[in-house]
């Protein structure tokens, strides 16, 4: 084990005294002091983690002090859907889950994990969060990276201040959970920025830069594929300058941002495709209460030395000017590096600008992150930083201008506000597009870019003027209205989303998320523009109180059985409930400790759950609660489930499964053959007779040690119950068994059957007849199916249900591209994807 202890320690500090302080930027390490250096990151080891989910796990003793009208329910709440904005960014492997509640006095948990707490901080110091407990260094095809095993993001036992329903309070939850992620602060004015210059909003939650930090961390297949990089050095006479940010800059909106390596290189991964100006400009140096500049922790050596700050030097546009609109504009293309983008740059004692916050007036009162209406409204915004305002006025020779023009600054502005705030007025020509736009300000010959300095939009915020429920009890719909809302808008009941049924004449119809009687929730609205009902009406947000009509009152206890499992093994568990208890809504289920987790989870009744679980393999000898959440409610669960010692090596059914008659599907389907490992199961136990039962079927298996095969019956589609009786002992899993994919029954041409040795010529005209395609009868159109043959794509020209049949399709296409040899031959019809068909093209 290895305890980052200083890291740790430094980003505690840091953050809890960040209180109004500042692409993205990992915690790094470098094997050596000398280039070239090679960077190792520090990051959750997808390898080790179940299902490559790392679960997260909040102390149930809460916050001693919330806001009058917060609870501990609307907190958790907003805690989870923090964490959700990491768990769905697509081009990220890492799968973030919550875990339940941990006891205050619960014992030390084996496994890997996020613990949530609320401890004692600075006053006006909201949270901070990091990775707190390394593993030994870790190879892997994608680097070496030092594994993260535990990491804390920690709140403030009084957060009075800061409601959980407020939009500050969310942006900061998602913060700390990137941090806990493995990523630092950046310069793009993204989440991950600090606050001084982040503009990402609830409604929005992550900046392309967000996105590329999480995604080079945990990239998804073709990440780095559909992305390019931007590569170079910044020096100064020939010196290389470490920890310099570069960031590049799109007119559209997009800022992505590295900083350099201690030798002045750098390389800016995970670009999206586009035309960018890239510019290298110092990190602003430490604010008050900050302990480095932009509270970066500084990368370290292998004995754990850090790297130095560099001192500070003039901003300059690639390639070496001031001006942007001098500046080059370069093209990222996927898959591409574009090298040499080198900078040669002028020290100086101090940037003449730095630490620059904006505000907008949406309504009669500031918010940020800046949003400017361009469609009505106030068509400005006000800003402070340091070296902006002297003498309450504009700093003499100040000049500010947007990047790439799509707004405009006003004439006679920036123009004096108040003696710490200046305003800045703009225009733009009609139809200019909805985006951030960044600014440029220009003072003694240095330049300061701020990014997402604001957000051009055309409409007003939204806002919720009633929110009543309607049908009959036990509601389970509600009518919200107000104003500026649409079919694209999101509703939240504090942190829960309520899903939009229809747009109705007096707003939106919502499915009412489940609640206890006498639970208040906030009501917010969320724009695809990035904009939220709360920028309008904070101080009196929305709410909606359940009561006895709309609330769920249930109190029955639910049961899970088995309640004893073992250390060490997966199983599923059952967990049954009185009539109805779980017809609403998607129930989620933690045991509070990373012991014992659960992998997934199915509602196969109203009263009925089946849950494939982990039990960690040094889990402790304990009992722990189950909790089952659905929306805002917790139900209660009479016992809990009791973990045993991990003493003899038990054979257990894993979910780690595989298609073995079609390997390219990741799915079981009836009809294929499945391989299911079965660790620790012995030859004695197959010798001795196994029994495996499929759902309700007796199934026969044929097995080796550590692993059973055995055709899937038909059965689902649907979570199926496998059992499997070996020597005395009997385990179980949940396996989700898919629909039988589409399948090719015939090719011809010409009347004449293909098959392998019959094979394709170019200009062939195939007819294939394919079961499954779509509903019986249903008609699809050419241009919505793929042929390929191996990769190639074929041209379709015709399809049509055939009559009479069941779910039976004629196609007809030209083999137009396809190399010589043997391929498999595959028809797509969206995600659907028919099972391979071998062909011989001659
Ligand atoms: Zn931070």
């Amino acid at each position: 084990m290895r305890v980052p202890s200083k890291l740790a320690f430094t980003l505690a500090a840091a953050l809890w005294l960040a209180g109004s302080a500042s692409a993205y930027y990992h915690f790094l390490h470098y094997p050596s002091r000398v280039a070239p250096f090679v960077p190792i990151p520090e990051k959750w080891d997808l390898a080790a983690l179940p299902n490559k989910t790392v679960h997260f796990f909040i102390a149930d003793n809460g916050p001693e002090k919330l806001s009058p009208t917060d609870s501990l329910a609307s907190l958790i709440s907003q805690i989870r859907a923090a964490a959700k904005v990491w768990n769905d960014v697509e081009t990220s492997d890492l799968r973030i889950a919550y875990g339940g509640l941990t006891p205050a006095n619960a014992p030390a948990q084996a496994g890997q994990g996020i613990d949530v707490v609320f401890d004692e901080m600075a006053p006006g110091i909201v949270a901070l969060g990091g990775p707190t407990k390394l593993g030994d260094l870790t190879g892997s095809s994608s680097g070496a990276f030092y594994p993260i095993q535990r990491a804390i993001i920690k709140f403030n036992i009084d957060l009075t201040q800061r409601p959980s329903s407020s939009d500050a309070f969310f942006m900061t939850a998602v913060h700390e959970f990137g941090h806990a992620l493995g990523l630092q602060h950046s310069m793009a004015s993204a989440t991950m920025s600090t606050e001084v210059t982040r503009a990402t909003s609830k409604a929005r939650p992550l900046a392309a830069d967000d996105i590329a930090g999480i995604s080079l961390l945990y990239p998804a297949a073709n990440f780095l594929a559909k992305h390019g990089s931007i590569s170079g050095r910044v020096a100064s006479a020939g010196v290389g300058i470490g920890l310099a940010s570069v960031v590049a800059i799109s007119a559209g909106g997009t800022a992505i941002n590295a900083l350099t390596h201690p030798d002045g290189s750098y390389r800016i991964d995970g670009v999206p495709a586009g035309t960018y100006y890239i510019y290298a400009h110092p990190l602003p140096p430490a604010l008050q209460g900050e302990l480095s500049p932009a509270n970066i922790v500084a990368p370290v050596d292998n004995a754990g030395q850090p790297f130095p700050f560099p001192s500070s030097f003039e901003t300059v546009f690639y390639p070496g000017v001031k001006d942007w609109q001098l500046a080059a504009q370069l093209t990222v293309a996927a898959g591409q590096t574009l090298e040499g983008v080198n900078f040669n740059v002028q020290r100086n004692a101090r940037p003449a600008v730095y630490a620059v916050q904006t505000y907008g007036y949406p309504s009669a009162y500031s918010v940020k992150p800046a949003y400017v209406n361009f469609n009505g409204g106030r068509q400005l915004i006000a800003a402070a930083g340091v070296g902006l305002v002297v003498n309450g006025a504009p700093a003499p020779g100040l000049t500010v201008s947007v990047l790439g023009g799509a707004s405009a600054v006003a004439p006679n502005s920036p123009r004096a506000f108040t003696a710490d705030y200046i305003l800045i007025d703009f225009v733009q020509p009609p139809g200019a597009p909805e985006s951030p736009r960044h600014l440029v300000f220009s003072l003694n010959n240095d330049i300061y870019v701020l990014p997402a300095a604001f957000h051009a939009v055309q409409r007003p915020a939204p806002s919720i003027t009633a929110v009543t429920p309607v049908g009959d009890s036990p509601a389970r719909r509600a009518v919200v209205e107000g104003a500026n809302l649409s079919a694209q808008t999101q509703i939240f009941f504090d942190g829960v989303p309520a899903a939009v049924i229809d747009a109705v004449p007096q707003g939106l119809l919502v499915s009412l998320p489940v609640a206890p009687p006498g639970h208040r929730a906030v009501v917010t609205a969320l724009n695809p523009d990035g904009q939220t009902s709360m920028f309008v009406q904070a101080p009196s947000p929305a709410t909606f109180a359940y009561d006895a009509q709309t609330g769920s009152a249930e109190t029955a206890a639910l049961a899970v059985s088995p309640n004893i499992v073992p250390a060490g093994i997966e199983t599923m568990v059952e967990i049954t409930g009185s009539a109805g208890v779980f017809s609403n809504g998607i129930p989620v289920l933690g045991f509070g400790s990373s012991d014992v987790v659960v992998q997934r989870a199915w509602v196969v009744a109203p009263n009925r759950i089946l849950a494939n679980i982990y039990v960690a393999p040094g889990a402790a000898s304990q009992t722990l609660p189950l909790q089952v959440v659905n929306g805002l409610k917790s139900f209660p669960v009479s016992g809990g489930i009791q973990v045993q010692p991990n003493g003899s090596r038990r054979a257990y059914l894993s979910t780690s499964t595989q298609n073995i008659s079609y390997p390219s599907f990741a799915s079981i389907f009836p009809g294929s053959t499945v391989a299911i490992n079965v660790p620790n199961l012995t030859a004695a136990q197959i010798a001795a007779g196994l029994q495996l039962n499929v759902g309700d079927l007796v199934v026969p298996v044929t097995a080796t040690p550590g692993q059973i095969q055995f055709n899937v019956p038909f059965v689902g589609p649907g979570p199926v119950v496998v059992r499997l009786a070996a020597g005395g002992e009997s385990m179980s899993i949940v396996l989700p068994v898919e629909a039988v994919p589409p399948f090719i029954i015939s090719l011809s041409v010409g009347g004449t059957p293909v098959d392998t040795t019959r094979g394709l010529r170019q200009g062939d005209v195939v007819t294939a007849v394919v079961s499954g395609l779509g509903e019986p009868g249903a008609s699809i159109a050419p241009n919505r199916l793929r042929v390929l043959i191996g990769n190639a794509e074929q041209t379709v020209f015709l399809v049509s249900p055939i009559p009479g049949s069941a779910a039976l399709h004629q196609i007809q296409f030209v083999v137009t591209s396809a190399p010589p040899g043997s391929a498999p031959l595959t028809i797509q019809n969206g995600a659907l994807i028919s099972l391979p068909f071998p062909v011989v093209v001659r």
